[in-house]
């Protein structure tokens, strides 16, 4: 036996693993009920709430999926070549009325219907012109160029699941089905506001021992681009009085309250006590770096995270966390993981017993092979290495870092950071 042995993945004691933190908000997060109609273009962004089924087939009608001729399967040559007449023109919009017979084709462009007994459509390269005639070889298929009615959405079938977050393509494929409104999940009021005595909001002059407030502004930023309702409340001094009525505002106006700073252990603050009174907040310590402490819970009947106060730990645990819990409270369904491996360009060092989250940039080498690199200095205050980064580089709490060379695995920002 060896007492040594122990789970790579498994927190030091006293702290809670990134994977078991997400496994305890999850459990205890369901998605919000609301549900508004809108025109698609301002669907964007959101989550489908029904399902859409077609009415319509798409394509509406059998068509050419090339400029050519439209002619029948059953005269194309099995040797030599065989010369048909030219009887008209199909045109997208503009369909040929009459009916193809053995020797005949009809002149057809992209997207026009399928003229009636034509089942084959030959590329106008493929075949020679001759007057009123034209000149097909051997070589082609029954069928070939031919776009069926229904095949990409079929009459009756379900085309869009509720849970859906609505993309651009989302919006084309609703749009090719004739569709103007659909039904979305209304959307998630997200309240929050900073806490630090020495947190200064823009336009306000620096005095001695004061730094500007960030964590408003990568909160707007991340919340914006998940697309939630914002509700901003500001910087709260840490003074017990305006951090009660911060709490009751947002609980009483949002559906999530986050606050950033004031969770760190040791820490005389206000936060706590207030959360104490209010809610029912568990205060975390989770085995990541950078973003230690973590308060999660509720406040009213608002769901609250309390996110560290260095800049860049409040990104990570959002990120990790906050994200895929406004996710699923915003009714979206769970997307799969983005996880990567890649081989990492330079040596990586790390304390053992915390996962670290060092923030790295991913790209292609000179060898067109996918790398991962360190994007320089890692202090969870260095909010410039999120800035220059694409990605997490994951190191797992008991590894000491990666050798130049050695695999590793990198959480892409994919967009939201
Ligand atoms: P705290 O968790 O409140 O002890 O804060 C930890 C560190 O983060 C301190 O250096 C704070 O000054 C800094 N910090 C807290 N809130 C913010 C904020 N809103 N913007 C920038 N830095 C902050
Ligand atoms: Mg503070």
């Amino acid at each position: 036996m060896n007492d040594t042995t122990r789970d790579p993945c498994a927190a030091p004691k006293g702290l809670l693993s990134v994977t078991e933190a997400r496994q305890r908000i999850d459990a205890l997060i369901a998605p919000i009920r609301g549900i508004e109609q809108l025109p698609i273009r301002s669907a964007l962004g959101r989550i489908l709430a029904a399902p859409v089924i077609s009415t319509i087939d798409v394509p509406p009608y059998t068509n050419s999926a090339m400029d050519g001729y439209a002619l029948r399967g059953a005269d194309l040559p099995s040797s030599d070549s065989a010369r048909l007449r030219v009887i008209g023109r199909a045109m997208a919009g503009t369909p040929f009325a009459g009916q193809i017979n053995a020797g005949e084709a009809v002149r057809i462009m992209t997207g026009a219907a399928m003229p009636a007994g034509a089942d084959t459509v030959l590329m106008q390269e493929r075949v020679q012109v001759d007057g009123e005639h034209i000149v097909v070889s051997q070589g082609h298929k029954p069928g070939e160029n031919v776009r069926q009615a229904g095949e990409d959405m079929a009459v009756g079938s379900t085309v869009l699941e509720p849970g859906k977050h609505l993309l651009p393509a989302e919006l084309g494929v609703l749009a090719s089905l004739g569709i103007a409104e659909v039904r979305v999940q209304r959307l998630l009021r997200v309240a929050f506001f900073s806490t630090g005595d020495e947190l200064k909001s823009l336009g306000e002059p620096l005095e001695a021992g004061q730094i500007y407030d960030s964590n408003r502004y990568t909160l707007h930023g991340m919340l914006a681009r998940l697309g939630v309702e914002l509700l901003d409340l500001g910087v709260i001094r840490d003074d017990r009085d305006a951090i009660r009525r911060a709490f009751h505002d947002a609980a009483a106006n949002a559906d999530v309250v986050i606050t950033s700073g004031g969770v760190s252990v040791g820490e005389a603050d206000f936060v706590k006590q207030t959360l104490d009174e209010l809610g029912r907040v568990d205060f975390w310590k989770i085995a990541m770096k950078p973003g230690k402490p973590l308060a999660f819970g509720k406040v009213g009947a608002a769901m609250f995270f309390g996110l560290p106060g260095n800049p860049v730990s409040v990104m990570a645990t959002f990120y990790l966390f906050v994200q895929p819990a406004l996710q699923k409270l915003m009714g979206m369904r769970a997307t799969p993981s983005l996880t990567l491996r890649v081989p990492c360009a330079v040596t990586l060092k790390k304390d053992i017993g915390r996962t670290d989250f060092q923030r790295g940039i991913l790209h292609t080498d000179a060898h067109g092979v996918l790398t991962v690199t360190t994007s320089g200095r890692q202090g969870s205050h260095v909010l410039t290495s999120m800035s220059k980064s694409n990605c997490f580089i994951v190191l797992p709490a008991e590894s000491t870092g990666a050798q130049a060379g050695e695999w590793v695995e990198v959480l892409p920002f994919a967009g939201l950071i």
